[in-house]
């Protein structure tokens, strides 16, 4: 573990300049598919640093691939940058306000300011450390746009652009640090338009047909459907329009958006063809016509334990975080606006539960592959660890407890402590990818627990060929459509 010293070290020089990256990229706060500034300062920064950057890959302008250093594994670091809608939070508040010069009303509620900014400094040090030490090995940080309420990276693994890693290396922001250790849910996303025909609802009732009866008639479908669904799966949905405000007008169109959720991706794709067959029950019932949109899906996570282990042994080498008392007091105050029961809800999340939670938890938490996995959400870093052996961190960059998509999570995001878990994933990350590119072997068995598990056949994209990522729109408007399936 010789390299550690030198990691940190590089680091912390370095630091300056990325937290204050990070900190432009939390006050830009630009939504999925729109964030043109938040890649552009990632793009340029890292050319400036030595790397080749190509830029609008897989067909989103705001994913870009850069390159740096020749032969060897090929070690690809794992950046995002996308805020989230509603968000919009006065940094360092122990209350919900909005800050007053914000530039729009999005907010960092899940920390990708700090995800994209620590990879990338990861990948920079990795290039540094194998060019001093003259190491062949190519080092690659993928700009991922786009992961919330969407699916940046299952577009740029469908691309292929995973394929030849020996090794994804990512992290999140979180309130511990540890592996991440957790299950993930695969997923599907599609819009639901129903369409009708407009009358006057009193002088003409019998001539029209409501898309509104059609939309609340598939919902009352899918909650009878959610008794029969396989264990974890999860179907969620939101009205995307519901027909207007008049009552005395049969409402001609409606449309809802559904999110299907299950463990694997087969799973969540034959719970979708049953919604689907839903919709369309729906509409024969109510004589309108149903349109699915396809929008997006992800895969869940597959862990490698080989990279798994390597990742927990740098990480406890390098060591937990110095946190100072105004630090302490502040995350005292933050646990103090959070629910009880969302304040117990945390130690869910994590394989090495805690019995003492306090205000920040600074060491690091043991690596538990014998535990069972808590399940949480989904990731689109799910496509990239079917495509390519992939291992991820969590660190503390909030108080315990702390939400995701919260304003708590926002107003904590410019701080010292988040700062210092965005370095910790940094040094994680860089030294994992050292690490890895001097043991061979490793990688050959990260590679074959890669094969094994995924049973010997290549990535299958859990998005349909045919469907694009939606071109960029404005924040807070109904997702562009990019492909239709009229199925009814
Ligand atoms: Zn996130």
């Amino acid at each position: 573990m010789k390299h550690i010293a030198k990691v940190v070290e590089l680091v912390e020089s370095k630091k300056d300049d990325y937290i204050a990256l990070a900190n432009d990229i939390w006050s830009l706060a630009e939504m999925r598919y729109a964030e043109f500034e938040s890649a552009e300062r990632h793009a340029s920064a890292i050319e400036a640093a030595g790397f080749t950057v190509t830029r609008g890959v897989a067909g989103m302008p705001t994913a870009f691939m850069a390159q740096a250093g020749r032969g060897g594994p090929v070690i690809g670091f794992l950046g995002e940058y996308d805020a989230l809608a509603g968000l919009n939070q006065e940094s360092g508040a122990t209350a919900c306000r909005p800050a007053a010069d914000a530039a729009n009303g999005n907010g960092h509620g899940c920390g990708h300011h700090l995800l994209g900014t620590a990879s990338h400094l990861a990948a920079v040090v990795a290039r540094d450390y194998f060019a001093a030490h003259g190491i062949e090995a190519t080092v690659r940080f993928y700009g991922c746009p786009a992961e919330e309420a969407a699916a940046g990276k299952t577009f740029m693994a469908r691309a292929g652009l995973f394929d030849d890693l020996d090794v994804a290396l990512c992290w999140h922001p979180s309130v511990a640090n540890s592996v991440f250790m957790n299950a993930t849910l695969a997923n599907v996303q599609a819009y639901f338009r129903f369409h009708g025909k407009a009358s006057h609802a009193a002088l003409a009732p019998h001539l029209g047909r409501s898309a509104l009866d059609a939309a609340e008639l598939m919902n009352i479908g899918v909650n009878y459907l959610r008794e029969h669904m396989p264990d974890q799966a999860r179907v969620h949905f939101a009205y995307i329009n519901s027909g207007g405000i008049s009552t005395n007008v049969v409402p001609a169109h409606a449309e809802t958006l559904y999110t299907i959720r299950a463990r694997t991706s087969p799973e969540a794709i034959d719970l979708f063809e049953r919604v689907k067959q839903i919709a369309e029950g729906a509409a024969l019932m109510t004589g309108t016509r149903v349109e699915m949109v396809f929008d997006k899906a992800c895969s869940n996570v597959l862990h490698n334990d080989t990279l798994d282990a390597v990742l927990d042994r740098n990480m406890h080498a390098i060591g937990g975080m110095n946190v100072t008392a105004n630090e302490v007091a502040f995350a005292t105050e933050i646990q103090k606006t959070i629910n009880p029961d969302d304040l117990a809800n945390a130690s869910r999340h994590f394989a090495a539960a805690l019995r003492d939670p306090r205000p920040i938890i600074p060491e690091i938490l043991p690596y538990r592959p014998d535990v069972e996995r808590p399940v949480t959400g989904s990731t689109d870093v799910g496509d990239v660890s079917w495509a390519a052996p992939t291992t991820q961190c969590l660190t503390a960059c909030y108080a315990w407890g702390t939400g995701f998509h919260s304003w708590q999570m926002v107003s904590q995001g410019k701080l010292s402590l988040a700062h210092k878990g965005m370095l910790l994933a940094a040094k994680t990350l860089a030294a994992t990818g050292i690490d890895l590119v001097g043991q061979p072997a490793t990688l050959r068995a990260a590679r074959e627990e890669l094969h094994r598990k995924r049973g010997l056949k290549p990535y299958q994209c859990p998005i349909p060929g045919d469907v694009t990522p939606p071109p960029a729109r404005a924040a807070g408007t109904p997702a562009a459509r990019a492909s239709q399936d009229v199925i009814a």
